[in-house]
């Protein structure tokens, strides 16, 4: 089956890999011309509009950094179309689900289903397949392009109605980003008492304080220094912003949710904007600061 992918990011080349090393055509765009020579490496067919991208006639599917720039490129897309409109558009996006319905609306005026299916498991689960896809939308679409999402991984249809997946995950990364602020917390607070941050893991997998961060983040990209899982912390925090708009728009309180969104503010104000999200557990622990500046503006000059 023939794809187009627009965004060529950390997720969008995984995606490309993965779908071509499974004997799709690819067809890629993106912006930043250093995208585009990574998706011809990995064996994409690159186009240089999104006129390019429409006369492929093949879905299109989204990875791109939020909200705004999703619908600002669907409008192009639009505006781009021929007489024959595009079989359809699957957002991969984390958007959120208000952005979600705006898109859905905008596509269906103009005859081009919608559907989306934000991914959960990084860039590892992208390249081996073993992502969790959170679908809802067009059941038409989503029946014809889930044969190409099995590729990517599992993908799981939270509904027809556009948004559901979104909320769903934006929820899934609430979970995920309050386990690796309350994990680093945990674990700054053990070390400056005395402990090993190593064995502190340790013993939180085989008790009851596991989570995905103790499981998987700390260990392999903090501890180790790697800092290097491939999503950034704007995007993360983009993600806290729009799971506190999901409970606010259903009117329940959220104390814990506020308090894990400052705490990713205060990283984006702290922390340089290239940084990997997991670099997040240098607010709370001293021993992994290697930037003296930042470490003397959070912990003065004790740093
Ligand atoms: P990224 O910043 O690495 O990549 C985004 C790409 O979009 C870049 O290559 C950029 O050049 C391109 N782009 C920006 N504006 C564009 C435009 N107008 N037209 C075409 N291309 C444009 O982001 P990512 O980490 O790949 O994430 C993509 C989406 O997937 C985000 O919504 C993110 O929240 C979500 N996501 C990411 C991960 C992860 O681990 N990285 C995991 C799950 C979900």
């Amino acid at each position: 089956m023939d794809v187009a992918i627009i965004g060529l990011g950390h997720m969008g080349l995984a995606y490309v890999e993965r779908l071509t090393e499974t004997g799709h055509r690819v067809v890629g765009y993106d912006v930043s011309a250093q995208a585009m020579a990574a998706l011809v490496e990995l064996g994409g067919v690159p186009v240089s509009t999104l006129e390019g991208v429409t006369q492929c006639a093949a879905p299109v599917l989204l990875s791109l950094p939020d909200p705004h720039i999703v619908e600002q490129v669907v409008k192009d897309l639009l505006a781009a179309m021929g007489k024959k409109p595009l079989p359809g558009v699957v957002d991969l996006s984390t958007t959120g689900p208000v952005h979600a319905k705006r898109l859905a609306r905008l596509l269906e005026a103009e005859n081009v289903p919608y559907a989306e299916a934000p991914v959960s498991g990084g860039v590892a689960g992208a390249r081996s397949g073993t992502l969790t896809l959170m679908a809802a939308g067009s059941p038409t679409l989503l029946d014809t392009v889930t044969p190409l999402l099995r590729h990517l991984g599992t993908p799981v249809r939270m509904g027809d109605s556009p948004g559901l997946g979104q909320t769903m995950k934006v929820l899934n990364n609430l979970l995920s980003a309050t386990n690796l602020v309350i994990t680093s917390e945990a674990i700054a607070a053990g070390t400056a008492s005395g402990l090993d941050p190593a064995q502190m893991l340790a013993v939180f997998n085989t008790g009851s304080g596991k989570n995905s961060a103790t499981m998987d983040k700390f260990g392999k990209y903090i501890l180790s220094g790697r800092f290097d899982q491939g999503f950034s912390l704007p995007l993360m925090t983009k993600d806290v912003s729009l799971a506190l708009e999901c409970l606010h728009a259903v009117g329940l309180p959220a104390w814990v949710s506020a308090a894990v969104l400052e705490t990713w503010i205060a990283a984006m104000r702290l922390l340089p904007e290239s940084a990997d999200f997991t670099e997040i557990a240098r607010l709370h622990a001293s021993y992994l600061f290697v930037d003296a500046t930042t470490s003397s503006e959070i912990y003065g000059s004790q740093g």
